[in-house]
């Protein structure tokens, strides 16, 4: 199972060496090593150039040039027009910017790509504004039930209560009267729960006497009856029950999402929590050429006697080491992923205090819990730390939040291993202390780097607005608290759970406010809003320094790979609410143009952009229409 990663890693580093090489030889020959200029008749001329825009850096110094050349896959020359104008020859493909804005390609340093991509390809999409309420559910459930064949499933999933106009769970007993004798399983967006039809729920032999297991929960009526949603470890008794997509379904979703990305401006992703079969369809299509934005890997924990774990950890880390290298920058085995608690959705998500409901009401008694014993995670965490492992931890409670800032404090002081990056995914209400012990964590230790998804309080902001309830709302997503400390965070979407775009996430850091509003415009309020130049950058060098890619890419500047994003607009000076409706115009991944979207004047329906562009739509949604719809 092994052999192979080991072998793509080692592939890498031989071709990755080769380039440094070169990259170095040419550097003295030039003594082309600053910013700007570096106009030598003897460069040989660039190979692509744009000019006469915002060259939005965001270098330390942040500067803004006019113009940036490119030749082959790296960034030669930042600077003047005139500078970057002497580096062109006849050959060199020039781009007239017209006072348009370059910024980094924006990377997600949270996305669920592999399964995402074939989710968004395979699934029924019951995201809004697809399924406003229960009737559009049981009408696509009722269509696609006609389709497919005897005792094939009806697989769906993006739905989320907070949108439904119901304001309530889908239940079992809405898909039974439409389901055609077919098994059904909808994930709801989040990922953390789902409702199975009764002829599912038999399937999986789940009757009003079955227990919860570890770390889940069926949902009951009244009556003690299964109401057929499923969440957290609940889910595997049905979903372990429908087949796998398979190889060549996997390939295609990433390739199609690989397109998408580029689409939106974005040319890097992290991927937490992959198999081998993941790593060998992105090996597949890198070694076809079509992995046009890079990607870093967390493995899947191993559920294990913590001896298996410490052996388990011991292998990923024969081949898992970014901090020694990233191979050849395309698809990197990065380290590991663990979860301690659940969602903030299914109000599973370990707290202190009581979840709330319906934002002023109290879910009483219910304060989440660790999706395992935490201290046997704990023990598991330090194999993978023990072995130099990078590891980011999935919490989102307050209380859970706690448990991984401590759980790094004990490692570092145990095994006193620097620059592990160790991260906290979502890190929705750190306490202070938790605030606390991240700014040490990076000072001292390179470890402690928040990684949440800003668009949680925008795309699943009115569910979680009810949950958290009014005091907590207001100190999720801290970013302005983060800034104030030193601490650095890397944004990412968790699509499937929010649309992927950056641009809604640079917008939703900003504006910090709901799709509907269903608890008023601003459960959230502005206080730990940022600007847009911190949340571009949590989307391009803090993001790439949780893919250990900081010096490679992440900023503009001379010598880094070419990854630019091209803009119709200058995010650091529109207002901001068009932040979320900025129309990405020319991708460049690698020194290659991947994406450039059609002019308008030449626009044509059957275009290859605009056919492109249809089916980009984040999850039925029309991006550049945005005004159309309600709340946006
Ligand atoms: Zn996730």
């Amino acid at each position: 199972m092994i052999r192979s990663v080991t072998g793509a890693v080692t592939r890498g580093t031989t071709s990755q060496v080769g380039r440094r090489a070169v990259g170095a030889a040419w550097a003295v020959m030039t003594g082309c090593v600053g910013l700007a200029g570096c106009a030598d008749s003897s460069d040989p001329p660039a190979d692509l150039v744009l000019t006469g825009g915002r060259v939005i850096t965001l270098d330390a110094q942040r500067r803004v040039a006019e113009a940036v050349a490119v030749r082959g896959e790296r960034v030669t020359a930042v600077g003047t027009v005139d500078e970057i104008e002497a580096l062109t020859g006849p050959e060199t493909r020039r781009v007239d910017l017209d006072g348009r804005a370059v910024t980094p390609g924006l990377m997600d340093a949270h996305v669920h790509f592999a399964s995402g991509g074939a989710n968004r390809l395979y699934r029924l999409d019951m995201s809004y504004p697809n399924v406003e309420n229960i009737a559009d559910v049981q009408a696509m459930v009722a269509e696609q039930a006609g389709l497919v064949g005897e005792g094939e499933w009806v697989r769906g999933g993006g739905w989320d209560e907070g949108k439904l106009a119901e304001v309530r769970y889908i239940y079992a007993s809405d898909l039974d009267v439409v389901d055609e004798g077919r098994p059904v399983w909808l994930m709801h967006t989040m990922g953390h729960y789902g409702t199975a039809n009764s002829v599912a729920l038999e399937m999986a032999g789940i009757t009003a006497e079955t227990p919860d297991p570890p770390g889940g929960t069926i949902d009951r009526d009244d009556a003690g009856r299964p109401t057929g949603v499923l969440k957290e470890s609940a889910m595997g008794l049905v979903t372990r029950l429908i087949p796998r997509l398979g190889p060549d379904q996997q390939r295609e979703g990433i390739r199609a999402l690989a397109d998408a990305f580029n689409a939106e401006c974005m040319t890097g992703a992290k991927d937490p929590g992959i198999v081998q079969a993941t790593w060998d369809a992105y090996a597949d299509v890198l070694a076809d050429g079509d992995l046009s934005v890079r990607v870093f890997v967390l493995w899947s924990q191993l559920d294990a006697t913590i001896e298996e774990v410490r052996d388990y950890a011991e292998r990923l880390a024969t081949f898992t080491r970014p901090y020694e290298s990233t191979g050849d920058d395309r698809l990197i085995a990065g380290g590991v992923k663990l979860y301690i608690d659940g969602s903030g959705g299914a109000r599973t998500a370990w707290l202190y205090d009581d979840w709330n409901r319906e934002f002023t009401g109290t879910d009483t008694g219910n304060r989440g819990y660790a999706t395992m014993d935490p201290d046997e995670l704990r023990r598991r965490f330090r194999a993978y730390h023990d072995a130099g492992l990078h590891v980011s931890i999935h919490s989102i409670g307050d209380r859970a939040i706690d448990w991984t800032v401590e759980s790094f404090q004990e490692a570092v002081a145990a095994t006193p291993t620097k620059g592990l990056r160790h991260g906290i995914i979502h890190s929705n209400i750190p306490t202070d202390h938790a605030l606390d012990a991240m700014a040490e964590l990076q000072r001292e230790w390179q470890a402690g780097y928040p990684e949440p998804s800003p668009t949680f309080t925008w795309w699943i902001g009115d569910t979680y607005a009810g949950n958290f309830g009014p005091e907590r709302a207001l100190r999720l997503n801290p970013f302005r608290s983060y800034r104030e400390r030193g601490i650095i965070w890397a944004s990412g979407s968790d699509f499937f759970v929010t649309p992927f775009p950056a641009r809604y996430g640079v917008w939703a850091s900003v504006a910090r406010r709901p799709l509907l509003g269903v608890y008023g415009e601003t459960p959230y309020g502005t206080e730990q809003s940022v600007d847009a130049e911190t949340a571009l950058r949590s989307f391009t060098i803090w993001a790439a320094h949780q893919m250990f890619l900081e010096d490679k890419v992440g900023t503009i500047e001379t010598g880094k790979y070419a990854d630019l994003a091209v803009w119709d607009r200058d995010p650091l000076t529109v207002p901001t609410d068009e932040l979320r409706d900025m129309v990405c115009e020319m991708t460049v991944f690698n020194g290659e143009v991947v994406f450039e979207r059609e002019k308008q004047d030449h626009g044509d329906e059957d275009s290859a952009a605009s056919r492109d562009h249809i089916r980009i739509m984040p999850q039925g949604l029309m991006p550049n229409r945005a005004g159309t719809r309600p709340g946006w």
